[in-house]
């Protein structure tokens, strides 16, 4: 979890949203990763999905753990489901609930290993990123206007090659 955590770090210092995963096989992280959505403007680069594509192809998942900082959502407890991995391991649920019950409906065996630290991390976070947060796990309500909706930069560019 401490990797994890060092991730979702990396991902504050890269000016995105601090949520960080790894995927650990035989006690060793094969793939780590953290939300990208600011960082590439795409709307699926969850910690989650960053991890499993830095991980790669590695065929079968029935022997790996897979660690984030924070409940995974239904995109990422999706995945999870999809790939069978038959464990996930959170930090802290308090400032999102993801998709752990159906993660468990699905025969995955999820854990809570509540750490503190992390949990006011992400808070503190969100606190102040209010709008962004929203973003990220569907709750916007009016989609981006303006001058946020000109920071997408595939957006900007169509724009801009209309004139
Ligand atoms: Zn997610």
């Amino acid at each position: 979890m401490q990797a994890a955590f060092e991730e979702a770090k990396k991902g504050l210092g890269e000016g995105g949203i601090p949520i960080g995963s790894v995927l650990v096989r035989d006690g060793k992280i094969i793939g780590r990763g953290h939300n990208k959505r600011v960082q590439s403007g795409d709307p699926t680069a969850h910690a989650e999905i960053d991890c499993l594509r830095n991980a790669g192809r590695i065929g079968s998942y029935d022997d790996c753990i897979l660690y984030s900082t924070l409940s995974p959502c239904f995109l990422c407890s999706g995945a999870a489901m999809l790939f069978k991995i038959p464990k996930v391991v959170l930090a802290e649920h308090k400032n999102f609930m993801g998709g752990e019950a159906v993660m468990r409906a699905h025969g995955i065996e999820v854990v809570n290993v509540k750490e503190p630290e992390i949990t006011e991390f992400f808070g503190e976070w969100t606190k102040k990123h209010p709008e962004l947060w929203d973003e990220d796990i569907g709750e916007l309500k009016h989609g981006l206007k303006g001058h946020e909706f000109m920071h997408h930069k595939k957006v900007h560019r169509k724009l801009t090659s209309k004139r």
